[in-house]
């Protein structure tokens, strides 16, 4: 640190991303990204356009805009694109959260959002997981905080059905609820419908898992009218063009081109049941999963050990060095073939 950081961030603990290893080549399944190319019609997207680089991007991406309104079925003003999910819920951070309405998410889900609260300087409240790591939703009723619910959750995979979710919406009328979809394309249900009903609900994806576009950072949320005008006052008080224009092309291409997720999606969901079963067959306890990840351990064999051997073997999955978690491995769904190798070393690591 230098001497003249400010004193604020003293105690700030950046979010650890997982590796993006470069000397070496890994089966990697450390950070769910899609095991499949981006659509073409992305690619050829993102080419044409990038003959146009000299100009800034369209502050309101509008061509993005109306096609995402035809395909989730929801007005150009309820919805907002960002730079990645990460920048729509940091931006929800910062335009809900405050001492009289502080934060509360689970004490065990996704990394980023302690440390958005942290380094907006915000107050939050971690609330624990049952024991067998479901969220219990009674911890949620009526608690007038701003509630950030990853679903399904992280690392664990687990979903909660929208009925339940819906719940929590209804008893805290007076603060936003955040309802973070990033996986949701892998068998879990959207609360996207629900924006009609409930003006106090944000809805959060990305393009970064199911569509396959995570190194080209484009996420979104959905909500009712009034609360993508506040996050808009947010954006355009940070970065307008947060979009580049190459992002926003790929963007329209891969929602031009549905079937392709869907079936990538379908894919990712019978190579999860099929590494399931086969694992479970060898021992390993696994969550039940809806996400294009599962978060497994080995009664006999610590989950430190485990990652760092399948490391040593060239497969990376990702481990996360805390109680409670310590004896997981977040292992992400890819290509078949990713999948048999994985669980061929694992046989051998277990034997
Ligand atoms: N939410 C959750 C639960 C995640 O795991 C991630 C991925 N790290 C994100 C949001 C953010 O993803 P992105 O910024 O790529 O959209």
């Amino acid at each position: 640190m230098s001497r003249f950081f400010s004193s604020k961030y003293e105690k700030l603990v950046p979010y650890t991303p997982g590796e993006q290893p470069k000397n070496m080549k890994y089966i990697k399944l450390n950070t769910n990204e899609s095991p499949f190319p981006p659509s073409e019609k992305a690619v050829a997207a993102a080419a044409e356009i990038a003959k146009t680089l000299q100009l800034y991007s369209d502050p309101e991406v509008t061509p993005l805009v109306e096609k995402m309104s035809e395909v989730f079925g929801v007005d150009k003003d309820e919805v907002l694109m960002t730079n990645g999910s990460d920048e729509i819920l940091n931006f929800a951070f910062m335009a809900y959260c405050d001492k009289d309405h502080p934060a509360a998410f689970p004490n065990i889900s996704y990394g980023f959002y302690p440390v958005f609260a942290e380094i907006n300087n915000l107050p939050y409240e971690e609330i624990p997981l049952r024991e067998d790591f479901t969220i219990n939703v009674d911890d949620y009723i009526g608690i007038n905080k701003t509630i950030f619910i990853a679903n399904p959750n992280a690392p664990t995979g687990i979903a909660l059905p929208v009925s339940e979710i819906e719940k929590i919406i209804k008893s805290n009328p007076d603060n936003v609820v955040v309802i973070d979809e990033a996986y949701v394309d892998f068998g879990a249900e959207s609360c996207v419908p629900l924006i009609k009903k409930y003006d106090n609900l944000l809805v959060t994806q990305t393009f970064s898992k199911s569509r396959s576009m995570a190194g080209a950072r484009l996420g979104f949320g959905i909500a009712n009218k009034k609360l993508i005008q506040d996050l808009n006052t947010i954006k355009y008080s940070t970065n307008p063009y947060n979009i580049n224009r190459m992002t926003m092309a790929a963007g329209v291409g891969v929602l031009c081109d549905e079937e392709y997720t869907k079936k990538n999606c379908q894919t990712i969901i019978e190579n999860r049941e099929y590494t399931v079963k086969e694992l479970k067959k060898i021992g390993f306890e696994i969550l039940d999963s809806s996400s294009n990840f599962i978060f497994a351990k080995h009664p006999n064999k610590d989950g430190k050990e485990i990652y760092l051997e399948l490391k040593e073997r060239g497969i990376l999955v990702r481990h996360f060095d805390k109680p409670l978690l310590s004896q997981y491995n977040r292992i992400t769904i890819g290509t078949k073939e990713q999948m048999q190798a994985l669980i061929d070393n694992l046989k051998e690591m277990v034997k």
